[in-house]
């Protein structure tokens, strides 16, 4: 016969193991020049999201994490931000092999930003609790505010780590469980945190992590009639399928955090010195690869010319290199894919007619790298002014006064954030509250406390990250109403 299926199930294992795995050349195994292997990971398809989700919806429906007492879970991640501290080497390496984001980023900011909010979430798990509610008759009324249950949570590859502390900190405070998959170009860090937070005593089944595809492990999150709720960031492409696979399987609530193209104003009054420097910040920050980069500079045509030099002189002096070795402030981009697309972007800015300043090409030949690039004579139906590029390539727009510049900036579909840049509390105050966007920096940029929420308008997503706003994004809240009886009221 053909064997049987208990032959099938449980295949021999051969004592070979599987040494060679470089490019054989000239005698000698060596890496690919593109790159070299990091490690290979378990890609997950839809049989192991099944057994994610069925592990998590276990951990909620037989507890014992949503019937723990809150202080205890609240203690758990109180733990579990100390190991992040403990751990911040390790965690950092990871992160700068996974994305290429240089070492002192992730060690320096993003880690220190990860153990703040998880301990910010860990502080809300025994204060998050309902109301008495007055009726209008003899009725006892109340809410409770009770987890949702399995939530399916997508990430991004820019800030791996980053993106998964906001999506687990306030869905496991308000004792949800949690089924999250990782970027497929940046699954390790994830997977090591997840090891420490068990560590700090979480128990089996609240947090599953999968590697894998979007098309596959992540679609088959999407669909799982067994999650009961989504939170995604990405691209907002995908988010409109996250939102239609949500609303054909069960109809799961969904958050969204995409794309932007975030206006960076500078008004004739800024300092100039300043606004340059973080203009750079808002743009180069992380390779470029923000959600809400500072991606359309738009400045006053007073300061404009001091403007442009100084934004270029500045692109120039921005040093790229190893992101393992100190002082450097750009690495390479995630992978093959998006650094043709970001060469594809500036050779369509030359084509579009706007003035290339600085950069324009890759670096070397080895690795993603490429030249901070600046083009000036930007104009708002080119395409590098219209998409979200996702690379070192900030976009110089000229304009001549407040209600123009409102009316353009807000022209885009996206609505993520924005930079006010004046010395007049009177401008700051008109863009602040004319700006479709989620989030105003006034004289700043980048500001991501714990407690400050975060979110898109229009085509930037739905709902908010951070702070006391992504409670309620994990929360259900029931009324309870109980008749009185012999009672004053
Ligand atoms: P993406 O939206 O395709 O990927 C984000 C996450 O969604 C990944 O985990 C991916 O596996 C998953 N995913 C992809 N297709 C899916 C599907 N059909 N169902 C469920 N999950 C799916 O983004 P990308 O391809 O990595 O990047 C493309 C562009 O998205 C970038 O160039 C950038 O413009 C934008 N982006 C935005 C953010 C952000 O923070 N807003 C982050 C990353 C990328």
């Amino acid at each position: 016969g053909y064997g049987t299926a208990a032959a099938i199930e449980n295949p021999t294992t051969p004592s070979v193991q599987v040494n060679y795995t470089q490019l054989l050349i000239n005698g000698s195994f060596v890496d690919s020049a593109s790159g070299y292997v990091i490690a290979h990971v378990a890609e997950a398809d839809a049989e192991d999201i099944d057994r994610a989700v069925s592990a998590s919806r276990k951990a909620f429906d037989e507890g014992p994490w949503p019937r723990m007492t809150a202080y205890e879970r609240s203690m758990v991640l109180f733990r579990f931000a100390d190991l992040i501290d403990k751990h911040t080497e390790e965690l950092a390496t990871l992160e700068t092999w996974d994305n290429g984001k240089t070492y002192e980023q992730a060690a320096n900011i993003e880690l220190p930003m990860i153990s703040r909010l998880i301990r910010y979430y860990a502080g809300w798990a025994d204060k998050i609790h309902g109301l008495t509610v007055p009726a209008d008759s003899p009725h006892h009324v109340q809410t409770i505010h009770e987890p949702i249950g399995v939530a399916g949570q997508i990430i991004p590859w820019n800030f791996p780590l980053l993106m998964f502390s906001w999506k687990i900190g306030p869905a496991l405070a308000c004792g949800n469980t949690v089924v999250l998959k990782t970027a497929e170009q940046t699954p390790l860090s994830a997977l090591y945190a997840a090891k420490l937070l068990h560590e700090a005593g979480l128990p089996p089944g609240v947090l599953n992590v999968v590697s894998g595809f979007g098309p596959t492990a992540g679609s088959a999150l999407c669909r799982h009639k067994q999650v009961d709720k989504l939170a995604f960031t990405g691209s907002t492409q995908t988010g409109k399928t996250v939102l239609e696979l949500a609303a054909k399987s069960n109809l799961k609530p969904v958050t969204l955090e995409l794309g932007g193209k975030s206006p960076f104003i500078i008004c004739k009054d800024a300092d100039v010195d300043q606004a340059v420097e973080l203009a750079h910040f808002a743009l180069f920050f992380n390779q470029g690869q923000c959600c809400c980069a500072g991606s359309r500079t738009y400045v006053h045509e007073s300061v404009y010319d001091e403007f442009l030099e100084k934004a270029k002189a500045r692109a120039l002096n921005r040093r790229v290199g190893d992101p393992f070795k100190a002082g450097i402030e750009q690495g390479p981009q995630v992978d093959s894919e998006q650094f043709e697309k970001i060469l594809r972007y500036i050779r369509s800015g030359i084509e579009s007619g706007a003035t290339l300043e600085a950069g324009g090409e890759r670096i070397g030949s080895k690795g993603y790298y490429i030249q901070p690039t600046v083009f000036s004579n930007v104009k708002e139906d080119m395409l590098i002014a219209k998409d979200e590029i996702f690379g070192p390539v900030q976009a110089i727009l000229k304009f001549k006064d407040i209600d123009e510049v409102i009316r353009r900036a807000n022209g885009s579909g996206y609505g993520l954030a924005a930079a006010v840049f004046t010395q007049d509390i009177d401008t700051a105050n008109t863009l602040s509250r004319a700006l479709k966007v989620g989030t105003v920096w006034v004289n700043c940029y980048n500001v991501f406390d714990a407690a400050v929420p975060f979110g898109g308008y229009k085509m930037s997503g739905q709902g908010r990250e951070k702070g006391i706003y992504s409670l309620s994004n994990y929360l259900q809240v029931k009324a309870v109403v109980t008749p009185l009886k012999n009672a004053a009221w």
